[in-house]
């Protein structure tokens, strides 16, 4: 039985890069009838921020993935707060200093500090506690035991190390990234259990992984060096049958393939990097996918192609389509470089294939709210007008906004340019025919312009501009006799007198 976990630190809102793991998760949890955890990692209580687990859930909530255990789902396997699971990381602590896999150390910060600035000056900027480190430490492997027992008795804080073998390789297959191999001479001698009595990361993670009966982790790159420590504890705890296997996701990288996507980049680069708007406590406030108009669906769709492909050309999946055709073994290795057009493209996509009474609805409804009020058949015939053009329903509003309302203000460029010599009077006479006409649909309209022109001989140009300006004060925007038909012949001559007594000299 497959059992997958997304598990976050509430150290800050939700960056895209862990909604596509959580994403990864849930398609390859679903894919196998297994069950999809969202366990909160709240342990480093000095970087907890409040809001994030909310925001975290809320996030997963807008792009569907929804978790079947959690915090707010309930489970067997709860608490799934790691804050409400103390009591049960430290018996795992004492069991691995029984069997000698682990130390209780009492090096103070300063004088951890001390052997760091030591190490520095003599050319070593990394220090590290380590197999030949802790030999000059003050830990139960250097002190004598009555030493130990004093500062025991005395209440002296310590923390729970990791003893690791001084050179011996640690080999694990990662689903991702094949074999991964550490020497153990590379790595440190991390705490485990922290002095004020909570686990570290690393214990807290595989107790739950563990105890949670976890089979796959799958989680971003960045936690791939902490892999192999994950490996010892395992093994170290008895519990190598119960190790789930390991996919290590490629790091999301900046649009220009330089570096890791990082929180930062999204509203200095112009893109959000956050599902939802988040309001950071010293009043920031970071742009959001969903306050900026994207569909959740399109957003999720253009997250699993960020590391993964079909292997097919279809690029425009379903969430449940994505879980038929989700495969973790076509997880790319190599960082997956973020493209915001590629992003817009996706939403382009799902907008062309919203349903058109339900868009007219909608944009009806907002049009209305701002004064301007459609016929249902209008509405309608509105849709198809600016549906191909526009990448959000707000670029169809502000586009439908553009014509329905009379201009203020013209192209003034363009005016001087294409309004001028004869083109005056041809505007002028079609406003006659225009105004006697009798029409009722665009192609009328389409009609009564081609038929003008043919007449009296003359080539669109001539009044095409023209009128165009005339109408919406630009060069841009849907073809003339829809405009027309939009906005009703009275409108049309009125606009057409306005433009034609200001350009007047
Ligand atoms: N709490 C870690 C994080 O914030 C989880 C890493 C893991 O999935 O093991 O990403």
């Amino acid at each position: 039985m497959v059992r997958v976990r997304f598990a976050p630190s509430p150290t800050g809102p939700l960056h895209m890069g862990g909604v596509r793991t959580a994403l990864y998760n849930y398609l390859f949890a679903k894919k196998h009838n297994g069950t999809f955890v969202l366990r909160i990692e709240d342990t480093d209580q000095a970087r907890y921020v409040p809001g994030a687990e909310e925001y975290i859930q809320k996030s997963l909530e807008w792009c569907g993935i929804t978790p079947d255990e959690g915090p707010h789902a309930g489970g067997e396997y709860g608490p799934y707060r790691q804050s409400e699971r103390k009591e049960i990381y430290r018996e795992y602590a004492d069991m691995l200093v029984e069997k000698g896999y682990a130390y209780y150390a009492f090096d103070t910060s300063e004088e951890l500090e001390e052997m760091r600035d030591r190490a520095k000056k003599s050319g070593f900027p990394n220090w590290q506690y380590n197999s030949i480190t802790r030999e000059r430490m003050k830990n139960t492997l250097t002190l004598p035991e009555e030493e130990v027992q004093r500062r025991l008795k005395n209440n002296d804080p310590y923390v729970i190390r990791i003893k690791l073998p001084r050179d011996e390789e640690v080999k694990f297959e990662d689903i991702v990234r094949g074999w991964v191999s550490v020497n153990t001479k590379n790595m440190d001698d991390k705490v485990l259990f922290k002095s004020d009595g909570m686990p570290t990361y690393h214990l807290a993670n595989i107790v739950d992984d563990y105890r949670m009966k976890i089979t796959h982790v799958i989680r971003g790159e960045e936690w791939l060096p902490s892999a192999p420590l994950h490996v010892l504890l395992y093994r170290y705890l008895g519990l190598e049958d119960a190790q789930p296997a390991f996919a290590h996701l490629p790091l999301l990288l900046k649009p220009d393939g330089n570096g890791k996507l990082s929180k930062r980049d999204g509203d200095r680069l112009g893109f959000p990097v956050f599902p939802l708007e988040w309001h950071s406590q010293e009043g920031d406030v970071f742009s959001g996918y969903k306050e900026n108009g994207y569909f959740p669906q399109a957003f999720v769709n253009m997250l699993a192609f960020l590391g993964w492909n079909p292997g097919t050309e279809q690029e425009i999946f379903s969430l449940d389509e994505l879980v038929e055709a989700f495969d973790l073994k076509k997880v790319n290795k190599a960082g997956a470089r973020f493209d915001f057009d590629k992003t817009k493209w996706f939403n382009q996509q799902y907008l062309r294939k919203l349903n058109d009474t339900k868009l007219a609805t909608e944009i009806g409804h907002s049009l209305r709210e701002k004064g301007i009020d459609l016929s249902d058949e209008k509405q309608l015939a509105l849709v198809p007008m600016l549906k191909e053009r526009a990448v959000f329903i707000s670029d169809m509003l502000r586009d439908a906004e553009q014509f329905l309302n009379t201009p203020e203000d013209y192209d003034e460029k363009s005016v001087e340019k294409r309004f001028k010599g004869d083109a005056r009077d041809h505007l002028k006479d079609f406003k006659s025919v225009l105004q006697s006409a009798v029409a009722n649909t665009p192609s009328d309209y389409d009609e009564i312009i081609k038929t003008f022109l043919t007449e009296r001989n003359l080539g669109f140009g001539k009044i095409g501009p023209g009128l165009r300006l005339a109408l919406t004060g630009t060069m841009a925007g849907p073809a003339l006799p829809e405009i027309i038909y939009m906005i009703g012949v009275e409108a049309a001559v009125t606009r057409i007198d306005k433009f034609i007594n200001k350009f007047t000299d």
